[in-house]
């Protein structure tokens, strides 16, 4: 398993601002609601950093953030961390290469695991990420105890996502901005491939040579970057990003 290579040279304000705006603009695409949440991994340390449980994820702010260890204790900040934090715990401690994760309760996620038979595929040119595959976590139940989380990060194995059959899913990158990319590419692949069904056609996903081509020009980081900036100014304007968090892309 590759190092993480990304983000640990950034400062905790800078994390910090980042996981509220990052949070703030999913929650404005329904990917996170009144439940959901976002974690990144503090540099250097078995520890990472998520939103009190009881913060509305559309008003979060960086200076409210916690500082949690992999022992699911508060090392830093008041207030109790979301009760499925061993979700992210547990990925991080098995996932060395993954800086960010996102656990959330999307409807098209959780519709693609109460189908018989139909597995979410990658349909569309922006889903190569879910080349190795898209795998569905069997459990449903709410992740209250590190073994559920292992257990998880288990079926999440060496792949970028999983689905937690009818309850959500789990999304991991190398960074928040990237974390932001995927999250939002995901819902538009799991939209196409719903769309193609209710037009009454199977499926037809990306091959392996397809992906293989596209990623041969693909430059993830211009495109997070690129996305990052679009989604950024339009939460500027709209007032739900805060212009003192300084958060464009030079
Ligand atoms: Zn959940």
């Amino acid at each position: 398993m590759p190092k993480p290579v990304e983000l640990q040279s950034k400062s905790l304000p800078r994390l910090a601002a980042e996981l509220a705006a990052v949070s703030r603009m999913l929650e404005t695409m329904n990917i996170l609601s009144y439940s959901g949440h976002i974690a990144v991994r503090v540099p250097d340390r078995d520890a990472l950093m998520i939103q009190r449980r009881t913060d509305s994820r559309a008003e979060l702010t960086p200076d409210r953030m916690l500082l949690v260890d992999f022992d699911g204790k508060v090392i830093q900040g008041d207030g109790k961390p979301p009760s499925e934090t061993s979700i992210h715990i547990e990925a991080f401690r098995a996932r060395p290469d993954i800086n960010a994760s996102l656990h959330s309760h999307m409807d098209l996620a959780i519709a693609f695991t109460m189908m018989k038979g139909v597995q979410l595929l990658p349909m569309r040119a922006r889903a190569t990420r879910w080349k190795s595959g898209i795998p569905t976590h069997p459990d449903p139940s709410h992740i209250k105890y590190p073994q559920q989380g292992r257990e998880l990060a288990a079926t999440l194995g060496p792949h970028h996502v999983a689905l937690m059959r009818a309850h959500g899913l789990l999304l991991v990158a190398e960074s928040l901005p990237a974390l932001f990319s995927d999250a939002v590419h995901f819902q538009e692949n799991a939209q196409a491939q719903m769309d193609v069904m209710q037009a009454g056609a199977a499926p037809e996903p990306l091959s392996d040579a397809e992906i293989d081509k596209i990623l041969a020009l693909e430059d993830r980081p211009h495109h997070v970057a690129k996305l990052w900036n679009y989604y950024i100014r339009k939460g500027l304007a709209a007032g739900s990003v805060d212009k003192g968090w300084n958060l464009l892309a030079a």
